[in-house]
């Protein structure tokens, strides 16, 4: 593998010396970096960047040569050479039969000024008969500080030819939301960098801000410079999942971008687990603290959203990949971020959640309700289901609140609910008592009979610590008991004993049943106890 170190950097005016011969010698050679979309791993993209092969200084850094070449109108012939030798690298991809990704090409501020550039261009592309399908025109923003109104018509230009125009290196600038809104830009290039050092904690807060303003605008961001899969995890939580980056691959020469086309694989691995401490707000935004590392590996589906109370607005902000599997409708995060505005919610069930806001203001602690949202995907198209939403209040500024919630799909339990009622009609009937434990929540509901006989109220939180505490559960059977219920909450799936309860101590078989949901973990479990008969003790 050619590596990315150059040997000695050139001064100016070897360079200068020597670049005539370094076009007729055909010195620059195009290396690619592969884009890849981080929820499949497939590969989606790349970027064509040149490098200055020189024969006795090695390989040169565009970062060294490119401004000279821009300060001396160079720029311009290198970009249409890189341009033809992209072109002449994808038809022969297509020759090939491969199945070739569209590939960007810088083009320089200076290009656009140039009055043939884009004729030049479209004679190339022509001359090797390339799709204007898989080549994309990458613009830095900087170009636009010239003037929008030029850039807007040069980007009609490319937009009539059938490009697909991205805006580099976005939000480095100072007109970075200007420039959106008076230009026509098809993707968005933001790079990682921006996010280092100093502006890590609000770095965090100014990179989700931009991918959910291009949400809105529904552009698709391209994420840069990404290292390390705490910040690719980071960004398609955050609704951004296309990456280009050392993560993924640096740049290759041809033939090692011809074998990723040919594998179409990539090679990001998965970090070992830490440990959280608290939460913070903002350390919960960058993407490189542990909360963020712990909210993509959460255990249960959780999510960050906000609360507008003024406007009355609710808005996801992230969502971790188990959130997804939690919905259970093979959506993606950034369709749930796109789709989930109103979290799905109809007014009798948002009245519910935003009770369940103010309660999680007021409190501090944690809060839970359960309600029913209608979800869309793609896929599956469009569902009804009951989420047990926990939310607790992870910061605030001026009536805008932020939160973090985990989710439960309960929607199965909900159903099963009217099967369970003529059951209970049916066990009331028989010599039996019994009950439900709620393993979310640790309440317990008896069936009649057990409020009848033994005066139970219809729900029993923090169960079993009531029961024997009141003495209707004898002591030395306490321990067991509870542990009983540690163990539910674990995944067991059954228990039974000869307990000895009520008032007179009379011999109970007592047995316990888990019930599952579709991921597996346990929601619920019912219990009965039934009069030992002579002969089973
Ligand atoms: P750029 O367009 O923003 O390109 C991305 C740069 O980030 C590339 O540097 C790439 O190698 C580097 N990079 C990619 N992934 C990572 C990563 O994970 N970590 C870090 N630290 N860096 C990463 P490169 O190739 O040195 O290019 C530098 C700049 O030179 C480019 O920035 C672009 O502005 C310019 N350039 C490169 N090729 C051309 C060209 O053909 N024409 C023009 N006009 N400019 C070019
Ligand atoms: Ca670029
Ligand atoms: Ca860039």
């Amino acid at each position: 593998m050619q590596n990315e170190s150059r040997f000695h950097p050139m001064g100016r005016s070897e360079m200068l010396d020597s670049v005539e011969r370094a076009f007729e010698e055909r010195q620059f050679k195009i290396y690619y970096q592969p884009q890849y979309n981080h929820s499949n791993k497939r590969l989606v993209g790349a970027e064509a960047l040149v490098r200055w092969i020189h024969p006795e200084y090695g390989i040169q850094s565009p970062g060294d040569f490119i401004p000279l070449f821009e300060s001396n109108g160079l720029i311009t012939r290198l970009d249409l050479y890189v341009f033809e030798e992209l072109c002449s690298f994808v038809a022969s991809c297509l020759e090939k039969g491969l199945n070739v990704v569209p590939i960007s090409f810088n083009v320089s501020r200076h290009d656009v000024f140039c009055p043939d550039f884009i004729d030049n261009m479209e004679g190339i592309r022509k001359k090797y008969n390339v799709p204007v399908k898989y080549l994309r025109v990458e613009i830095t923003e900087s170009a636009a500080v010239e003037g929008n109104d030029y850039l807007a018509r040069i980007l009609d230009i490319f937009h009539s030819l059938g490009y697909i125009v991205e805006m580099d290196d976005f939000g480095s600038g100072y007109s970075s939301l200007n420039v959106l809104k008076d230009i026509k830009v098809d993707i968005i290039k933001l790079d990682m960098i921006f996010l280092k050092g100093e502006i890590s904690g609000r770095g965090g807060i100014i990179i989700s801000s931009i991918v959910r303003m291009a949400n809105w605008l529904e552009t698709p961001v391209i994420v840069e410079g990404v290292e390390t899969v705490e910040q690719a995890d980071y960004m398609k939580s955050i609704g951004c999942e296309y990456i280009q980056g050392y993560l993924y691959s640096k740049p290759v020469v041809a033939d090692e971008f011809v074998k990723l086309i040919e594998t179409g694989k990539s090679t990001a691995t998965k970090p070992a687990m830490k440990i959280m401490d608290g939460i913070d707000a903002e350390r919960f935004w960058s993407p490189d603290t542990v909360e963020t590392f712990v909210f993509n590996n959460f255990m249960s589906g959780a999510a960050i959203f906000s609360y507008d109370k003024t406007h009355d607005s609710i808005e996801i902000l992230r969502v971790n990949e188990k959130y997804i599997k939690e919905l259970g409708m093979n959506t993606t995060q950034r369709e749930v971020i796109l789709s989930l505005k109103s979290l799905g919610l109809d007014e009798e069930n948002r009245r519910i959640y935003v009770d369940t806001i103010m309660r999680a203001i007021e409190s501090g602690e944690e809060e839970t309700c359960e309600t029913w949202r209608k979800i869309h995907s793609d896929c599956c198209g469009d569902d009804e289901l009951c989420i047990r939403t926990f939310i607790r209040i992870i910061g605030k500024s001026k009536g805008l609140y932020l939160f973090h919630a985990t989710i439960r799909n309960i929607t199965k339990e909900k159903n099963i609910s009217d099967n369970e009622k003529k059951l209970r009609q049916a066990v009331d009937h028989a010599n039996i008592f019994c009950w439900e434990y709620d393993v979310d929540t640790k309440n317990m509901y008896p069936c009649s009979r057990c409020r009848r006989e033994l005066g139970m109220p219809a729900v029993v939180k923090n169960y079993p610590e009531p029961v024997i505490e009141s003495g209707l559960f004898p002591a030395d059977f306490a321990d067991m008991y509870r542990d009983w219920h540690k163990q539910l909450d674990n995944g067991a799936k059954s228990f039974e004993a000869i307990i000895p309860l009520t008032a007179d101590r009379i011999p109970f078989h007592v047995r316990y049943t888990a019930e599952f949901d579709e991921n597996g973990r346990p929601y619920k479990a019912y219990g009965s106890a039934t009069l030992v008969v002579d002969g089973e003790n």
